[in-house]
């Protein structure tokens, strides 16, 4: 359990937040009860808490850290750059460098703009997609997260009770008072069911400027989509004159060349953020010239003007790109196969303790999931109340043993862990499966 000193330091900070912060936060991800954890200092894939008590961090900043904490490399090159400024409204080279780097690992990337997260990213690439094929109407996977923008976010979190029929999931709005027009505007459809969603795209054929698709949606499941599924995707936007756009903020680290790697076809445009930011905040949309050229304020008149104060600073410039020349194909490769060994471990774990159990996820990320068969879509994976109890009841106790985990009951892996730290976490696991038992009532 915690120290009693650490909980009155985690209190007491707590009250302070409170007083100044809604909620006592300023990202909702970090919200737990009675209070958030609060970190001191972290290096490595360890994080050390206002006591001093070490724990190790399957969260990663929610997958953004791909090397873990204050990488050296990277410490010394932002160290640097800091030195010599940190922002300006001037080039710098920095960002062309970044940019030749993502480019040249991924075919379809043939030009890039940065922003700064990928929330702005996902944003970008939606009014790329509309000022690109004169249309307005975005389609989205029911339950997919793709960051706070009003069109992006509806059905974020559908639940039972407002989710409708599967046929026709409902328009869910996120925020009290979306207006009516973004509803309008948005279509859903259900992940992987390729009969039915293309049943609904099509009632908006020739009105939808692009179908998002993040590949390995982590709030749906985190499952990947099936190469079927993406095809019969693809192949409809080709007949109706929309874009392809994967939304890879999260699962770019999949692969070398992103999740996008892994599909018999390609999107048009893709939406970045987290690992390519190397641990400072990014976001960035890259693909095709031709559509990226919407952006490029040699035309006149210019489709979509697009500035940023912080875009492609070069802090964040110099982190991201040493960030990814580290993550070259033999540490992709290295990191997923850790990541295998994880999940095998896990997967035993839970024989031993005798729970049902199933794991999805792809690359350095998994979920658990306390059922026999892994869920292939948002409905199926759907966590009622008694479940988040329990999930949440096993992710404080593994926390109490040294391991944090993402909220939504996942492992973000680092290149920076080894063996050992998977070790813990299996022994660990093994120890809080055991303790979760009698509420699953197996
Ligand atoms: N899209 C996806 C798939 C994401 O996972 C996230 C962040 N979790 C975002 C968009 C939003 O990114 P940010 O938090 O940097 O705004």
């Amino acid at each position: 359990m915690n120290s009693e000193k650490n909980l009155n330091k985690e209190q007491a900070l707590y009250e302070r937040a409170l007083k100044v912060l809604p909620g006592g936060i300023s990202r909702n991800a970090i919200f737990r009860k009675p209070h958030p954890h609060y970190v001191a200092s972290a290096q490595g894939c360890y994080v050390e808490d206002l006591d001093g008590k070490k724990r190790i961090d399957f969260v990663n900043n929610m997958a953004s850290l791909i090397h873990g904490h204050a990488h050296p490399a990277i410490v010394e090159a932002v160290s640097e750059q800091i030195r010599r400024g940190t922002a300006f409204a001037l080039g710098t080279e920095a960002e062309i460098r970044h940019a030749e780097l993502l480019t040249s690992r991924v075919p379809g990337f043939e030009k890039i703009r940065f922003v700064n997260s990928g929330t702005e990213a996902v944003m970008t690439m939606i009014r790329v997609a509309r000022a690109y094929t004169g249309k307005y109407k975005i389609a989205k996977a029911e339950g997919a997260y793709h960051g706070s923008y009003d069109y992006a976010e509806i059905s974020q979190y559908s639940n039972p009770s407002n989710w409708g029929s599967v046929d026709h999931p409902a328009k869910v709005p996120l925020v009290m008072n979306t207006p009516p027009g973004v509803l309008n505007d948005v279509v859903i459809f259900p992940f992987n069911d390729i009969e039915r969603s293309l049943a609904i795209l099509e009632e908006h054929a020739g009105e939808i400027a692009c179908v998002i698709v993040d590949p390995v949606p982590h709030r749906v499941g985190l499952m990947r989509a099936s190469d079927d599924f993406i095809r019969a995707i693809y192949d409809w936007t080709r007949r109706k004159g929309a874009l392809l756009a994967f939304d890879e903020v999260i699962c770019f680290r999949v692969d070398y060349e992103g999740a996008q790697a892994g599909f018999s076809v390609k999107p048009d445009i893709t939406s970045l953020g987290k690992i390519i930011g190397g641990g400072f905040p990014v976001g960035a949309v890259a693909g095709k010239s031709e559509i990226m050229d919407v952006l490029n304020p040699l035309r006149s008149p210019l489709p979509f003007p697009l500035s940023g104060t912080f875009s492609a600073n070069p802090v964040t410039m110099t982190a991201g790109r040493v960030a990814m020349e580290l993550y070259d194909k033999e540490t992709v490769k290295k990191l997923n196969a850790l990541t295998a060994q994880a999940r095998k471990q896990l997967v035993e774990a839970g024989q031993l303790a005798g729970i049902p159990l199933s794991i999805t996820g792809d690359g350095s990320m998994f979920k658990l999931h306390f059922r026999e068969v892994p869920p292939s879509n948002y409905r199926e994976a759907y966590e009622d109340d008694s479940m988040k109890k329990i999930v949440a009841t096993f992710l404080d106790f593994m926390y109490d043993q040294g391991i944090i985990m993402v909220n939504s009951n996942s492992c973000m892996l680092s290149t920076v862990m080894t063996q050992k730290e998977i070790d813990l976490l299996a022994e660990a696991a093994l120890k809080g499966f055991r303790h979760i038992k009698p509420m699953l009532n197996v």
